[in-house]
């Protein structure tokens, strides 16, 4: 008998009838002879107001201690979904992610899974119960529970997909699919039939948050496809696979925003050798990502390093920069939390040049400024005023015509 994951999202279990929902779409998905294992988010907003009582308490929670609290969140949802099984008349077993045999590193807050022991998932998936198993979490060799990073459920679902050799992944969540953009934002915006793997990463790594980013790169290293669709209909979402595997790829998929990151600049930096090393090692030490870096053409043997990070981090990078600032005999520093990306993501853009310029063209028509550019292959992404993001997304979506494929 072929193995189904099926994953369900924080907003497919918001309350009890959107449970029971569940409940009936997994036993249909059980009726049709498959063996089923079912990956659960916290209901509705539970973990965010969970990460509010810790702060509450102190700003600077204890990692591990966090973990522990965040996992409660899954929990109640493995459980009452294990009972709206049951009373539909099906065998359930709910299993925390150390029962499911979810081993992950010592990082808390953002483990990574290093192993998964199935054997005791596929024992009761012999005995024809469906299992079910709390998303975002796992466990280390010493058993202290760890948290896969927010958005985790999509890599637990993905990871235990790999590793069961699951037939079909689907990830069932609020929205029909993978679409050209934020279908909340942009009410044209159009569901995508598939998108490959690159382009999902481009897009969740620049804010689109609908599918974890981890979770699409353990996808693609595992060449797991994904069916993205929705909890609530029975309409065929997105695949997410191969680029080989596609026939046509568009010049441009889609167009992801990020209003979650700010600006660090650092005026009048000595120019030579050493110094950015200097600064980017500090601010890793102090663990905070950086997305893109620009530096200025120096005059006079000084230059600007600007670069952007998550607003969460700003108070860290702030504390950073501002200690090296004389270390290194810079002229002063400036913080901008007022910023945001607009990033077009498109497979086809490696081979159609003039993408950029086009984009360039749409804002500049808008009276929007550009303060950062940054391009891979398949994406150009600019830092603009927070402001103006949503003219940004709906101006580009239009004048690319993404509404019409
Ligand atoms: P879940 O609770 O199921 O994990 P998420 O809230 O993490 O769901 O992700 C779904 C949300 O992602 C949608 O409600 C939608 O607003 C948002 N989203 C952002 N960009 C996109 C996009 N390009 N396509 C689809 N949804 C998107
Ligand atoms: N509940 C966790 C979060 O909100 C994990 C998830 O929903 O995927 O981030
Ligand atoms: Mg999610």
């Amino acid at each position: 008998m072929s193995i189904v994951v099926q994953k369900f999202g924080g907003s497919s279990v918001a309350n009890i009838e959107r449970l029971k929902n569940v409940a009936r779409r997994v036993v249909q998905e059980k009726k049709a002879g498959n063996n089923v294992v079912v990956v659960v988010s916290a209901l509705g907003d539970t973990t965010d107001e969970l990460v509010q009582k810790a702060r509450a308490i102190t700003p600077h929670p204890s990692e591990r201690e966090m973990d522990v609290l965040l996992s409660t969140g899954e929990q109640i949802s493995i459980a009452l979904l294990a009972m709206a099984v049951q009373a539909l008349g099906y065998d359930a077993v709910s299993f925390t992610g150390h029962q499911a045999g979810i081993v992950t590193d010592t990082s808390h807050t953002k483990a990574k899974i290093v192993d998964i022991k199935t054997d005791r998932m596929s024992q009761e998936l012999e005995r024809g119960k469906i299992v079910i198993v709390a998303g975002f979490q796992g466990s280390t060799v010493d058993h202290d529970t760890t948290t896969l990073g927010r958005g985790g459920s999509d890599l637990t679902a993905i990871a235990l997909a790999a590793k069961l050799k699951a037939e079909k992944c689907e990830i069932f969540t609020d929205v029909e699919g993978i679409y050209t953009t934020n279908p909340r934002l942009v009410k044209e915006a159009r569901k995508l039939a598939v998108i490959s793997y690159e382009e999902m990463l481009e897009m969740a790594a620049s804010g689109a948050q609908v599918m974890q980013l981890r979770a699409v790169e353990y996808a693609r290293n595992y060449v797991v496809p994904i069916h993205v669709r929705s909890s609530f209909s029975d309409v065929p979402g997105t695949m997410i696979k191969g680029e080989e595997t596609m026939l046509e790829k568009p010049i441009i998929s889609g167009i992801s925003y990020d209003t979650s990151q700010a600006k660090v600049t650092m005026l009048g930096v000595p120019d030579k050798p050493g110094i950015a090393a200097k600064v980017f090692s500090a601010i890793a030490q102090a663990s905070v990502n950086i997305d893109t870096i620009i530096q200025n053409v120096s005059e006079s043997g000084m230059t600007d390093i600007s670069f952007t990070v998550e607003s969460d981090d700003l108070p860290a990078a702030q504390a950073v920069v501002d200690g090296l600032v004389p270390a290194l005999g810079a002229k002063g520093s400036l913080y901008d939390p007022d910023i945001a990306t607009v990033s077009l993501v498109g497979a086809g853009m490696k081979t159609h040049p003039g993408v950029a310029a086009e984009m360039f063209g749409v804002l500049s028509k808008h009276k929007i400024n550009i303060e950062m550019i940054s391009t891979s292959p398949i994406k150009i992404s600019c830092v603009i005023k927070k402001g103006q993001a949503e003219t940004a997304v709906k101006e580009l979506h239009k004048h690319f015509k993404l509404d019409k494929g």
